[in-house]
This record gives structure tokens, sequence and C-alpha cells, in this order.
């Protein structure tokens, strides 16, 4: 193993839509942040595929504009230390019309697995990582891009540390742990009550009716770490609030900030790499053992 840039703790996030560090991990970073390790992120789309409001759209001219607008925005409320934009094309959900143009990146992981491998290696190899996190088998909620981040993840460290895989002459790296993001059960467990309450059949979920929640409930993974946030749930409102195109904080209306501070009071996540032990005891720090 190579040594390391610096001593400091550097933390790697492999997401792939402006708004999904923001609404998915936006307390996780801030607290981070001000724990002084330096939070890196790759975005690996534009968001071109989110549908948003026209006058969203005229004020920055495209929904690309938009999306990497408000994404700059949050990365300056974060404190995110460096942003790596790939400049891949959103797909949009599985089986939209987006999925087929070249550029997307579900067509590009189809057909050009290694240009989009690479350019994680490279990512990794810059920034030294000690710890990255990245989507799980099933992106979360299904979302093509979602799925390639965590594949491409897999498949970077698996060349990362290889000397004879040549990136711009960047010198080869390993990175020492790999997280999924991840969600206690009972969220979600209630989410699929409340929309059946509300008559709503919980595998077709969401604005567009293309979410499936029993699905994200079946691949789940455990939690094998929690991080406490509650003192950074306003960061996170305040960073989601920079995607204002996206629905802002405002998405969290079904969770208003009081009922957050009881369900939400952890950040969940399985370890992955080193796997996890049956034996070990909940972690409390992304960093531990390092
Ligand atoms: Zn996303």
């Amino acid at each position: 193993m190579v040594e390391t840039m610096s001593k400091g703790k550097r933390l790697l996030i492999c997401y792939a839509h402006p708004d999904d560090e923001s609404f998915g991990l936006g307390a996780l970073i801030a607290s981070h942040v001000a724990q002084g390790v330096e939070v890196y992120l790759i975005c690996a789309t534009s968001g071109e595929a989110g549908s948003m409001d026209a006058s969203y759209i005229q004020q920055y001219g495209s929904i690309k504009a938009t999306r990497l607008a408000e994404l700059e925005c949050a990365v300056r409320v974060l404190g995110i230390r460096k942003l790596f934009l790939l400049g891949f094309r959103d797909s949009g959900m599985m089986n939209h019309a987006d999925n087929q143009h070249g550029d997307s990146l579900w067509s590009q992981w189809l057909h050009n697995p290694e240009e989009v491998v690479r350019s994680f290696v490279r990512v990794m190899r810059q920034v030294q990582p000690q710890v990255i996190i990245t989507f799980n088998e099933y992106g979360g909620y299904g979302h093509p891009d979602h799925i390639v981040c965590q594949r491409a993840t897999v498949a970077a460290l698996q060349q990362v540390n290889d000397p004879d895989y040549h990136v711009d002459d960047l010198a080869p790296y390993s990175p020492q742990k790999l997280y999924y993001s991840t969600v206690a059960k009972m969220p979600m467990q209630i989410r699929i009550w409340q929309e059946r309450f509300k008559g709503v059949d919980p595998s077709r979920a969401g604005r567009n009716h293309d979410v499936d929640l029993l699905a994200i409930l079946d691949h789940m993974t455990a939690v094998t770490t929690h991080i406490s946030i509650t003192k950074y749930l306003q960061a996170w409102d305040d960073a989601s609030n920079c995607h204002l195109s996206q629905g802002g904080a405002r998405i969290f209306l079904g969770f208003p900030l009081w009922l957050r501070r009881v369900l939400f009071r952890y950040q969940g996540f399985t370890r992955v790499v080193p796997a996890w032990q049956p034996n070990e005891t909940l972690e409390t720090d992304l960093f531990a053992g390092l």
C-alpha cells in the first residue's frame, strides 16, 4: 500500500445525482465535516432526467444547469472538500426512455463498463479515502444510476490497488472500508403503512408511481454501523433546501423535524469491507479501527 497523502481522515461518497448527497446523507456529511473529516463527493450524473417546475428551467437555462447549481449550493452548505462530476447522463428510473440514451450512465455501464470503472478508480486514487460510501445493490430504491454506482464502486475497489492498472500515472492505493448506506427497517415499514392507509399501492409509490417500497424493504441490508446525527438535522434541511427544484426539505414533510429527532437519531450503514462478522458489536464510527 502506498503512503496516504496526509494523516487526515478522508471520506469519499460515490453517488449518482445532484441531491442524493443532501437528501440521503446531509446530516452525516455535516457531522463529519464538523469533526474535521475531509468529505469528497462523486456525482456520477448531472441529473438531466429529473423533473422540475418550468420556472427553475427559465432561471438557469436547463434542467442540468439547475441541478448543478443546486449541487454547488449543497457542496458549499455542507462543506464538502471537493466535488467530482463524472458527467454521465442521468438514466431516469428503470425502464424509462432515458435509460436508452447513449450517454446515460446505465447505457455506458452496459456497453462501456471499463470507462465507468476507470473514472471511479481515478477519483479514488486522487482522493485516497480510507472510507467509501455508496448505495446497496438495489441502489437504495432501484434507480439504475444508483445501481451502477454500487457496481462501479465495487469493481473499482478490485482495481484501485493494482500497479498494472494505469490511470493518468496515479499511484495505486487501497481504501480500507466500504459501506452501503441503509436505514433501519422500521421507518420504511411505517411509510408502507402510511401509503396503504392513503390507499396507495406501496409497490407503486412516489410522485411517478415508480418506487417499489416493498422491494426496497426486501433489499435493505442490516445496519452494522450507526452514526449519531441528531445535532445535524437542521444542516440536513439546509442542504436539502439547496435542491428546491426537487422539493427541498419539503420532501421530509411526512417526517417533520420533531418526528425525525425521534426516528432518525442515527444514520445507518452496512459495512461491506472488511466484511462484517456476526460476533461484532454495532459500530458507531465509520473510521473505527483505522
Ligand atoms: Zn439519485
